[in-house]
C-alpha cells in the first residue's frame, strides 16, 4: 500500500468509535493536535473531551504527538485531557512515533495514528507500520475550503467515501 493512503478516514475524531478500534485490534491511539483535537483558536470541543474520556475508560491508551514547536499550546491540551505528550515531533520522520510507541508499550499494528494531514500524520504512521486514520481538519469542515486547500487529501477521501457507499449498496 502506498504510504499516502490512510487505513481509515473519518470526518471527526469523535466518529472513531471503540467498536471500530476493537474490530481492528487497535489498543492505543497517537493523536495529532492542530486541526485534529483543536482548531486555530485552540478550542477543544466538549465532544472531543468526552470522546477521550470514554476511550480511556475502555482501556484505550492515548498519547499526544504534535509537530508544533509551541510547547505551551500542546501542554495545555495534554493537561486538559490528562494525557502524556510530545511536541516538535517532526512527523513524517519515525523518531517521535517510535518514542511514543515505546512509552505506550504496544506493537505498531495495534497503534492507531490519528491526524488531519497525509504528509505528516499518515505517511509517518504508515512508515512505522501503524494503523493510520485520517480525519478532516477541524478548521476546514467547509467542503469548498477543503477542496481548494487540500486537493490530494480530497482525492483520497473521495475514494474512501465511494468505497463506503459501495459497501452500503452490497449490504442493502
Ligand atoms: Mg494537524
Amino acid at each position: 500500500m502506498a504510504l499516502i493512503y490512510p487505513k481509515a478516514y473519518f470526518r471527526d475524531v469523535t466518529e472513531i468509535k471503540k467498536d471500530f478500534l476493537a474490530e481492528n485490534e487497535i489498543k492505543a491511539l497517537i493523536l495529532d493536535v492542530d486541526n485534529t483535537l483543536i482548531d486555530y483558536d485552540k478550542n477543544l470541543k466538549k465532544e472531543t473531551i468526552e470522546w477521550i474520556k470514554d476511550l480511556k475508560e475502555n482501556g484505550i491508551k492515548l498519547y499526544i504527538l504534535s509537530n508544533s514547536n509551541k510547547k505551551d499550546k500542546v501542554k495545555t491540551v495534554a493537561e486538559k485531557l490528562k494525557l502524556q505528550y510530545s511536541y516538535f515531533a517532526k512527523k513524517p520522520l519515525k523518531t517521535g512515533l517510535k518514542k511514543a510507541m515505546r512509552i505506550i508499550e504496544e506493537k505498531p499494528e495495534n497503534i492507531g495514528v490519528v491526524g488531519d494531514q497525509i504528509f505528516t500524520d499518515v505517511i509517518g504512521g504508515n512508515r512505522c507500520k501503524m494503523f493510520t486514520i485520517l480525519v478532516d481538519p477541524i478548521a476546514e469542515k467547509d467542503i469548498w475550503i477543503t477542496m481548494i486547500k487540500r486537493p490530494i487529501e480530497n482525492v483520497i477521501k473521495n475514494r474512501y467515501k465511494k468505497q463506503r457507499k459501495e459497501k452500503l449498496n452490497v449490504y442493502k
